[in-house]
């Protein structure tokens, strides 16, 4: 492209794999990057980067298998064509199919301006609200949790402050490994005196440094919470003040508080109650506390009245809106804050303005120039399901591959398959590509320009630093050219400035920042204003809602429980070396090596029983279907549970984990699953 101009020296941008976003700077000699360094100015990073970030970069962008080319499917097999032919052929399709026919499935992995087009095509071109994206599957229900108790959906802390946390509370996370710069900052921290309580069904690599440890059956987090909230209000530990002042609905949350039953707590936990008590006791007294989780908390069927329940702790012992003090929700993917905040989702807008509401849909259309739907659109499994019914027969999947990444994957195959036609744009050929009638060819982050929000709010400027890879394009170039095909009017752009700049005028929170403002180390939104500094803390005097709100919770035990056909729980999680679906990181030969395959860990009880040894393939069934896997036979697991990823597409886990959903948030149960082991 003409626009490309050789870098000088190291181009400085962001790490495109967890939501911690790490600056990086990459090193280049003719086109190809030869070396990745962490950015010493970087506040977030201070120049560290984890194993992903350092050696799992330059061997994807310049894999062999990335996508060079357009492809379109002509009796079942690929075949390349150009840009133009591919386009015209999904525009013709598209074209065809009422706004209640279609949907859109955004990405995570891309930036806030491919995503902002993605949902202005799904809005404007296609008509119809039926657009979401992977965060359906990791923190919708932080969405609707905080955003109804705080009234805003986002982590309240910057990950700088964490440092003056005086106690942490990490709840469905694996930080070091998931998102290891935090991880390494609360051992850090741990180190400089401060105090650490983990609850997990497995016991993770930070455990070696919890003052109190709560190996929690999975799915028992409400009763985990509300049993400390009770010990808190008993002892008389909570922060009166705080509630009188900043909350509201408090006597009806002491008065659920005093019917709560600590032994059935006990039960359902699997944790002794004076290990609740102790860390009741140490979350309440060690002040300034942060909170700390992740989809260990979401993805349930209850996962929003778990976030409720984690807000509610929070607002007992008054610790939010400080530095070191809050509720901080660890954003799995580099720019899932972001896909949000760009509102791709079914029900709100850029900056989470609700479709329905008709002055919000009157700002858009103005500056849009179209008529917008009104009602909100299907969620990413509402879509699979009015797929299913055929009520939905085009979709366009935008980096995404929900092959490996949603639950029950025999059930969605069977559903893809019933499409009429399916676009799909992604770097390399997925197990969801290969199912669609056109692939568009995108460029990684590498070969682009535009930015990311992390998981602390914060909007980072991503550079190009090489030319595209073959003929592949640019995510936004790509949406834009759909637009302009089927619209003609409102995609006429030629850079991702322009984009941005469309962003920040319709979105309040992000108005107030331009590329110039983030060039170096980025802004934390809200900001509204050009002299707005941004926000690193939120809640500092007020919440976004006014008052915080209580909710009393009541626990809902997971779908399945284990019983004498399906007698284990399988919960699942990831590792530090690979990286959501593996699309990236399996192609990185180090990182391979450090974990060549899907294992499935098991206590050594429970193997002995099975008459499994370590390293034994077995067969793993639930109700959906069944994979293949080694066993490892695990400390890190108590006897009756079993833990699995997802990265590695010859296991597919998901196959096995179950759809139903959160009626609120519309999350699966990724979490839990009956499960059989079979040696085989
Ligand atoms: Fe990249 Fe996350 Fe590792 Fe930082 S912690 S280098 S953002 S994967």
């Amino acid at each position: 492209p003409k626009d490309y101009v050789k870098p000088e020296g190291p181009v400085s941008t962001i790490c495109p794999y967890c939501g911690v976003g790490c600056s990086i700077n990459l090193e280049i000699s003719r086109g190809k990057i030869v070396g990745v360094s962490g950015d010493l100015n970087n506040p977030i990073s201070n120049g560290r980067l984890c194993v992903k970030g350092r050696y799992g970069i330059k061997e994807f962008v310049h894999h062999p298998d990335r996508l060079t080319n357009p492809l379109i499917k002509r009796d079942g097999e690929f075949v390349e064509s150009a840009w133009d032919e591919a386009l015209e052929y999904a525009c013709s399709k598209l074209y065809q199919y009422r706004p209640e026919e279609v949907a859109v499935i955004a990405s995570a992995k891309a930036t806030n301006e491919e995503n902002y087009l993605i949902q202005k095509f799904a809005r404007a071109v296609l008509k119809t609200n039926n657009v979401d994206h992977s965060a359906r599957l990791c923190h919708a229900p932080t969405v609707t949790g905080l955003a109804a108790a705080f009234g805003s959906g986002a982590m309240t802390n910057s990950i700088g402050d964490l440092k003056e946390s005086a106690c942490f509370f990490i709840l469905g996370a694996n930080t070091s490994e998931t998102h290891p710069i935090i991880g390494f900052d609360i051992k850090q921290a741990v180190k400089n005196g401060a105090k650490l309580v983990v609850a997990n069904p497995v016991k993770i690599p930070l455990v070696r440094y919890a003052d109190v440890y709560l190996q929690i059956n999975p799915g028992s987090d409400v009763m985990l919470l509300s049993a400390m909230c009770k010990i808190i209000n008993d002892e008389g530990l909570l922060d009166q003040e705080f509630i009188d002042q900043r909350t509201e609905e408090f006597d009806q949350f002491k008065k659920s508080l005093k019917k709560f039953d600590l032994e059935q707590a006990v039960a359902v936990t699997g944790v002794p109650l004076e290990d609740i008590r102790k860390a009741a006791r140490l979350y309440a007294s060690s002040k300034p506390a942060s909170i700390l989780y992740a989809m260990g908390v979401t993805q349930h069927r209850h996962g929003t009245d778990n976030v409720s329940a984690v807000a509610n702790l929070a607002m007992l012992t008054g610790n939010l809106g400080k530095p070191g003090g809050g509720v901080n929700p660890l954003r799995g993917q580099n720019n899932v804050q972001g896909a949000c905040d760009m509102g791709a989702l079914p029900d709100v807008l850029p900056g989470y303005q609700k479709v329905s509401d008709d002055q919000v849909r009157a700002r858009f259309e103005s500056a849009w120039g179209v008529k917008l739907p009104p009602a909100p659109g299907l969620s990413l499994l509402e879509i699979i399901d009015a797929v299913d019914r055929k009520q939905i027969k085009a979709l366009y999947v935008v980096g995404e591959n929900l092959m490996l990444s949603d639950p029950d994957l025999n059930h969605l195959k069977k559903a893809l398959m019933k499409l009429e036609f399916l676009v799909v744009q992604d770097i390399f050929m997925n197990e969801t590509a290969e199912l669609a009638r056109v692939v568009l060819p995108s460029t990684t982050f590498a070969e682009k320009e535009g930015t990311f929000t992390n998981t602390e709010r914060r909007v980072q400027r991503l550079r190009k630093a090489i030319n595209p890879v073959g003929y592949s394009k640019p995510d936004w170039w790509i949406t834009a050219q759909l637009g302009k095909r089927l619209c003609g009017k409102g995609f006429d752009f030629s850079n991702s400035t322009q984009i941005f700049e469309e962003i920040r005028s319709l979105t309040p929170s992000y108005a107030g920042i331009t590329y110039e403002r983030v060039q170096n180390n980025g802004m934390q939104w809200p900001c509204p204003s050009i002299n707005h500094p941004g926000t690193p803390i939120l809640h500092v005097e007020a919440f976004t809602r006014g008052k915080g709100v209580f909710k009393a919770v009541k626990y809902l035990p997971p779908a399945e429980s284990p019983d004498t056909e399906y007698p284990f729980i399988l919960t699942t999680g990831r590792s530090l070396y690979h990286f959501h679906t593996g699309t990236m990181t399996r192609r990185v030969r180090g990182l391979k090596q450090l974990q060549p395959m899907e294992t499935l860990e098991i206590a050594a009880t429970d193997a002995v029983g099975l008459e499994i040894e370590d390293n034994d393939l077995v067969n793993v069934s639930s109700r959906r279907g069944s994979v293949r896997a080694r066993a490892r036979i695990s400390k890190r697991i108590k006897p009756g549970t079993i833990f699995m990823t997802f990265h590695f597409p010859e296991t597919a886990t998901n196959i096995l984990t179950n759809a139903v959903r959160d009626p609120v948030a519309k999350i699966p149960e990724l979490k839990v699953a009956a499960v059989k082991i079979e040696k085989v």
